[in-house]
């Protein structure tokens, strides 16, 4: 509409391609609507920024990649498409990702998996299997930002989605604290956990947006009275305030990088360290802490969060049970596209209710069930199944509640190691706490820590990997479908921030060539830094200092 190009510029189903099939929806650049161009005054502000397609923007379809909304056209934007645009962003395009956002590696797609660049100048080969995993679910938005075609892309991180993807492209991925930034025209996939996320080469981009820079006000304290979770405004300046030097503000943004890390303790999690870690991995992680203390006047301090352990599997009856509900709504009546009458008769065949009297009732429920079959991916299906059994009356208390008992352990043990009280939080009794057992020689000797043997110390920020393992080929990805528990492995040390709510950013380091890991692997890992709630800005400032 009004002059903008569209397409859909990967076809469904994985046709043989010679793209890394990032983009769903690209506009022509050549041509500018209305949508599409910024509504910022100073030109020297603007940027080019891609929306992951479960973000609703105006110019373009909202697919989710999924059948069932291939041609779903938002009526509206969504809060944080038009907070970008206001400050400069012009849209790009609309990024490929996991159905729905429930994926680790952007290939359960109606529209084919997405690859990273062949290294070198090597040419995209039709069948892409032999590239590498860009990560889920916002791997399109994660690559657009990694080839340079967009400054900042935006992407949903519900249990990792952000962060992941960044890890395996050697871009930087930050969540953002659960509240602050508006989710209205975000399709939700799990709720109490989904945020919006941001990609980009430079930390620097992100915490401008975030915290404000020049004459941009910062996204940080922006209410949106249209979504219930966005924190208000008296609740934003609750958090922030009381904090002195912890505050969003542009002094802390102007120190010098060693300035802002000098005296900060930063956190290693013991838990952290499994086995499945990757020794290249292993080895960065380490690197990273000895030149944190060694050149920074950062000390580097060994914390337990025992809870982590179970976090994966919380998350995984968490998350499922809640899109479960979520996806209720898509039937082919009141959302999505509706089955036509072949398929609705096929499925009635399949089932046997085509014998059946016809009442309205039944005609809808096959009407329903023959959308839900054709409109849903095999793993959405996966997920509805699983959270309808968790949720349901005979599993709930072994499943549904014990995890949410496990998010609060999650919670408990942030709080427990952070310097920084949980502004949400404060004062909350706490029944039950545990003290804190845990064996210390289970820590890798060559992470060189502070005071190996003194009572737990708080930390102001905790540094771990993003990922257990660098980004595997599409191949290998595909060959292990067959075993998708494998696939939620990878979120192992991003879900206990999801779970807690908490702001972490992944940022790209180099995996050096002939360490130990696996030989010929590109060397592109990420690490995490989490922060306690709402301390976002200071979060920011230390990932930038840090690369
Ligand atoms: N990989 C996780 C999942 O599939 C996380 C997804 C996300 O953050 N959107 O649920």
């Amino acid at each position: 509409p009004r002059g903008l190009h569209l397409r859909h510029v990967c076809p469904p189903n994985g046709h043989q391609r010679r793209h890394l099939n990032h983009f769903i929806s690209r506009a022509d650049a050549s041509l500018t609507s209305a949508e599409a161009t910024p509504v910022s005054n100073d030109p020297s502000s603007t940027f080019t920024l891609a929306v992951k397609d479960n973000i609703a923007t105006a110019s373009f379809p909202t697919t989710c990649a999924s059948p069932f909304l291939i041609d779903y056209r938002s009526p509206y934007e969504a809060t944080i498409v038009s907070q970008l645009r206001a400050r400069g962003a012009r849209l790009v395009g609309t990024t490929n990702m996991d159905e729905f956002g429930m994926g680790s590696h952007s290939t359960h797609s109606v529209f084919g998996p997405v690859a990273q660049d062949p290294e070198g100048d090597a040419p995209i080969p039709a069948d892409t299997s032999s590239l590498l995993s860009a990560g889920g679910s916002s791997g399109g938005s994660a690559v657009a930002v990694a080839k340079g075609e967009a400054d900042v892309a935006l992407g949903t991180d519900t249990g990792g989605s952000v962060r992941l993807p960044a890890a395996y492209c050697a871009v930087v991925g930050f969540k953002p604290s659960y509240g602050m930034i508006s989710r209205f025209g975000v399709v939700p996939y799990a709720n109490s956990l989904d945020t919006v996320g941001f990609l980009a080469r430079e930390v620097s981009r992100i915490r401008d947006l975030i915290v404000g820079g020049g004459t941009r006000p910062g996204l940080w304290a922006e209410h949106d009275p249209q979504d219930p979770t966005s924190l208000s405004s008296a609740a934003r300046t609750r958090c922030a305030g009381g904090r002195e030097g912890y505050k969003f503000d542009t002094a802390w943004g102007k120190k010098r990088p060693a300035d802002l890390l000098r005296g900060l303790r930063v956190g290693i999690p013991l838990e952290y360290n499994i086995e499945e870690l990757d020794p290249a991995i292993r080895d960065s992680w380490a690197r990273v802490a000895a030149l944190l203390q060694s050149s920074f006047g950062v000390r580097a301090v060994p914390v337990s969060l025992p809870t982590t352990r179970h976090a994966l599997a919380a998350y995984y009856v968490i998350a499922p049970a809640e899109a479960s509900s979520n996806l209720a709504k898509y039937d082919g009546i009141r959302y999505g596209a509706r089955a036509t009458s072949n398929t609705t008769a096929a499925a009635a065949a399949e089932d046997g209710s085509a014998a059946a009297p016809a009442s309205d009732a039944a005609e809808g429920g096959v009407l329903y069930a023959a959308s839900r079959a054709a409109g849903f991916g095999a793993e959405v299906k996966r997920r509805i199944l699983l959270g309808g059994y968790t949720l349901s009356a005979a599993a709930m208390d072994n499943y549904f509640l014990q995890a949410q008992r496990v998010r609060r352990l999650v919670r408990r043990d942030f709080d427990r190691v952070f310097a920084l009280a949980n502004p949400l939080h404060d004062g909350d009794a706490d029944p039950e706490s545990e003290p804190p057992s845990f064996d210390l020689s289970d820590l890798d000797e060559r992470v060189p820590m502070a005071d190996k043997r003194g009572p737990e110390e708080e930390v102001d920020f905790l540094l771990c990997p993003t990922a257990p393992t660098p980004p595997p080929t599409l191949r290998e990805v595909l060959a292990k479908e067959k075993n998708p528990v494998e696939a939620y492995m990878n979120d192992v040390f991003t879900v206990p921030a999801s779970l807690a709510g908490l702001p972490a950013v992944s940022v790209p380091v180099s995996v050096q060539p002939g360490g130990a890991g696996e030989a010929g692997r590109p060397g592109a890992a990420g690490l995490q830094l989490i922060g306690q709630y709402w301390d976002d800005a200071r979060l920011l400032g230390v990932a930038e200092a840090l690369v």
